[in-house]
């Protein structure tokens, strides 16, 4: 089958790879019909990170279910079905307590599983023809048939249950202001979330226009970083109290203004723009330190957090990867009700074949590159 494969700093590729079979009971065999790419595959892309040439790319996958393992019971051949971008097993400590995100089976020694992804266990990523899924019956969310709601739905791989959990960690309640430093793919799903959730006030602050743009459609309030510090801009606009809530969807590498990184600011600048006893949530993405390896860089977790600022504050903070399953279903229940529509940010639908252009253009955060959507099955 053909799938989309890394071949070393800014490059892929799309190559003849094996096509996945069943290999334990539990596995399902899914034909991918959309595959996004995301945020978090640049770090990859980028060559930030350890990831090896020959990955197959691809965390954000749906598609229909063409091949069932024996011990498989709920799961059926012919579903629509839309993964969690969390490979996990539902039978460990943390999956009983619906923290998916950090499966203590499927990944020893690390936290959590992901398909396609460096460090985040063996299974293939999606941007190909087929997948394989292993715990199905645990995995597969389940979709009405047919084709309707599609880019709504593949959002409910990653995005947009990942924008509600920031929501969730920073404990957004109904009429609360919050902030959200990012306007990327994740940071909308978490302005829309809290909107979902009551906010009375919503800022979204980046410096991309056209991102900047669709934060105003769904009703927040944009903040251009560019324009003067954001944490002054948003508490100018909050009675100089700073916001209730505030989330990070930018995470290490965040920009200045001129665009040279400058590791930490967005989280110092959040602890800014948030009122004294408020919740952060933090979902944009920290990397660990790795000493001598290829993280290793002023970007590799070991940053400089303004701690006396935040304890003086008195605030709370919640990170990490979003447990996707402990929210999918909800979600994706209130897209057929008609009461979420989160494939506002989707921007592009393309042929696998266009995956090396649409990672350098969405790579560039080009103007009109917010979400795009790769169909293998096209
Ligand atoms: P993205 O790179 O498209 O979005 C990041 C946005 O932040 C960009 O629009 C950029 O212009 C903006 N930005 C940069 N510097 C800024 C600053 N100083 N202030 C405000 N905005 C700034 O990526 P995305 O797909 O939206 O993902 C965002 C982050 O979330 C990434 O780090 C990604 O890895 C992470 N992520 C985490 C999870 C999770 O489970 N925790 C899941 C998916 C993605
Ligand atoms: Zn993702």
């Amino acid at each position: 089958m053909k799938a989309v494969v890394y071949q070393g700093a800014y490059q892929v590729a799309v190559e003849e790879v094996d096509d996945p079979r069943v290999e334990a009971p539990t596995d399902v065999i899914v034909k991918i019909t959309t595959s996004c790419i995301c945020g978090s595959d640049l770090h990859m892309y980028e060559g930030r990170t350890g990831a090896e040439p020959g990955i197959v790319f691809g965390h954000e996958n749906m598609g229909i279910v063409t091949e069932v393992g024996s011990g498989v019971v709920r799961v059926k051949k012919g579903d629509r079905v839309v993964m969690p971008f969390n490979v996990a097993c539902g039978f460990c400590k943390n999956c009983l307590a619906g923290r998916t995100g950090f499966c203590l089976t499927v990944n020893e020694g690390f936290a959590g599983g992901a398909y396609g992804y460096v460090s985040m266990g063996p299974y293939k990523g999606g941007q190909a023809e087929y997948l394989r899924v292993p715990f199905a019956d645990f995995n597969c969310l389940v979709l009405p048939p047919g084709e309707e709601h599609e880019d709504d739905f593949a959002l409910l791989a990653d995005i947009f249950p990942t924008g509600y959990h920031a929501t969730e960690l920073a404990d957004v309640s109904p009429g609360e202001s919050v902030c959200v430093f990012g306007a990327g793919p994740v940071g909308l799903m978490a302005a829309y979330s809290a909107m979902l959730r009551g906010a009375s006030r919503v800022f979204v602050v980046d410096r991309v226009p056209d991102r900047l743009r669709l934060a105003s459609q769904i009703g927040a309030t944009p903040v251009d970083y560019t324009q003067g510090d954001a944490a002054e801009q948003i508490k100018a606009m909050t009675q100089g109290e700073g916001c209730d809530k505030g989330i990070d969807a930018v995470g290490y590498q965040a920009t200045v203004a001129a665009g040279e990184e400058q590791p930490a600011m967005v989280l110092n600048t959040l602890v800014e723009a948030v009122r004294p006893t408020g919740m952060l949530g933090v979902v944009g993405l920290y990397v660990p330190a790795d000493p001598g390896g290829p993280n290793e860089s002023a970007r590799n977790g070991q940053l400089t957090f303004a701690m006396g600022r935040f304890f003086e504050k008195g605030q709370r903070m919640g990170t990490g990867q979003a447990n996707v399953k402990a929210y999918n279903r909800q979600l994706r229940d209130m897209i057929i009700a008609g009461r979420a529509k989160p494939s506002f940010v989707v921007s592009q639908h393309l042929p696998l074949a266009d995956a090396p252009e649409a990672y350098e253009r969405f790579d560039r955060r080009e103007e009109g590159w917010t979400k795009v959507l790769l169909k293998p099955a096209a």
